[in-house]
């Protein structure tokens, strides 16, 4: 059986099971999560969590090293930034339009004098940005900082390719071990129905149901969005940019989303979509690796979307009207917060206390969303990674025309 239809299967049984936990047997489901559930969901993530950051290195700085010319890199650089800022803002858009438009915190009886929330402390934006050059390379790798990963490899990258012959014997080097974490990638796949199993059964089971019932509204409008966004951002610009249908697209890189469903997390799923992009999508080694990775870490629309309808929400929620430059300045917040926010679980709606003080709205309104965000986080990070993919796809094509040779090359 094919894996994508394993993963699909494992995530149907998985809600299933959870969902029957969670109506009829509240009592036994903590100790069959504890055992069984949980257990299969975190060794499944460890797994993949082992190989991000190597992968990350070696298929950077070969991207970086492949590219040869410094202005390839640029020319990639700024389509892959681009279509990452403007399909952002895309999505906020169209969050916040239909949030204004179905009113989910008006219809509902929210409470929002008992709300309580203690935000975390989110790192400023600019200081993220600030700190891309790592001070110490090891510290980055050992404390998984993405962007610092990024920009070192990228400056080994550039070296390799400019002192060739002397650095060859490294060049092998690192090629061969991303030959090795790519082999490990299909071998951890194996694995991917239970873990996805694992987690999604523990989710669906510790949800509370009255939560998500009284949440309907905000959630069925959350979801809504993330499909449009899903089949008209990014499958018209597939379309138009890439001369490709959307459906064959979503259909091919289903296994990645699946992963990215059941994990809730961006870099977790990184190694899977990196390796369908490559092997199904037919994206060429080094704008794979140069696209994805850092798509993974500040290309966020599903989080954006999130955002977007959770501010107006809370408005509706506080009966508090936003202005239309307001509604810019949420735009505006949201498209650098979805840029700070970490590709793991969660982290979107730490980020979002930044979107709300931004237009002084009350961070304690998150009181209100947090009940039903894991579900509602496994979706979005599904989205946010497949835009990271289509850019892949879309720049792969639209750099042909510069090769003048076929995107299967690596
Ligand atoms: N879980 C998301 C991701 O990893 C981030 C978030 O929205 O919390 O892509």
């Amino acid at each position: 059986m094919k894996l994508s239809l394993k993963i699909i299967i494992a995530l149907i049984l998985g809600s299933i099971v959870g969902l029957i936990f969670n109506l009829f047997f509240p009592q036994p489901f903590d100790t069959v999560n504890a055992y069984v559930f949980t257990p299969l969901g975190k060794l499944f993530l460890n797994l993949i969590n082992m190989i991000v950051v190597p992968i990350v290195f070696f298929s950077i700085v070969l991207g970086t090293a492949g590219l040869g010319d410094p202005k390839k890199l640029g020319r990639i650089g700024i389509k892959t930034i681009s279509y990452f800022l403007i399909t952002t803002a895309i999505a906020i858009a169209i969050g916040i339009s239909l949030a204004l438009v179905t009113k989910p915190g008006s219809v509902g009886d929210f409470n929002t004098s008992q709300a309580q929330f203690e935000p975390k402390e989110a790192p400023p934006v600019s200081e993220t940005l600030l700190n891309i050059i790592p001070k110490n390379p090891v510290q980055a790798f050992a404390e998984g900082n993405m962007l610092q990963i990024i920009t070192f490899s990228i400056f080994v990258g550039f070296a390799l390719s400019m002192l060739r012959e002397k650095t060859a014997g490294l060049f092998k080097l690192i090629e061969q071990g991303n030959e090795v974490m790519m082999y490990l990638v299909t071998v951890i796949m194996r694995f991917a129905p239970y873990g996805a199993f694992g987690l999604i059964a523990s989710a669906v089971g510790s949800q509370g149901t009255d939560a998500i019932r009284s949440m309907g509204m905000y959630m069925s409008v959350v979801l809504f969005s993330l499909i449009i966004h899903m089949l008209f951002t990014y499958g018209s610009s597939l379309y138009l940019f890439a001369k490709r249908n959307p459906f064959s697209f979503f259909k091919q890189f289903a296994p990645a989303m699946g992963v990215a469903f059941s994990t809730s997390s961006s870099n977790a799923t990184l190694p899977i979509s990196m390796n369908v992009a490559q092997t199904k999508l037919g994206v060429p080694k080094h704008i794979s690796s140069f696209v994805q990775p850092l798509g993974a870490t500040i290309n966020m629309d599903g989080t954006a979307i999130m955002q977007g309808v959770a501010t107006i929400f809370i408005a509706q929620a506080y009966g508090i009207d936003l202005t239309i430059s307001q509604l810019a300045t949420v735009v505006l917040t949201a498209v650098l917060a979805s840029i700070g926010t970490a590709g793991v679980p969660g982290v979107g709606l730490v980020m979002l206390a930044m979107v709300l003080n931004s237009v002084n709205l009350p961070v304690e309104g998150i009181a209100l969303i947090i009940g039903i965000d894991r579900l509602l986080d496994m979706a979005r990070t599904a989205v946010n990674i497949t835009g990271d993919a289509a850019c892949a796809v879309i720049v792969a094509e639209t750099e042909k025309k510069y090769a003048g040779v076929g995107t299967k090359a690596s």
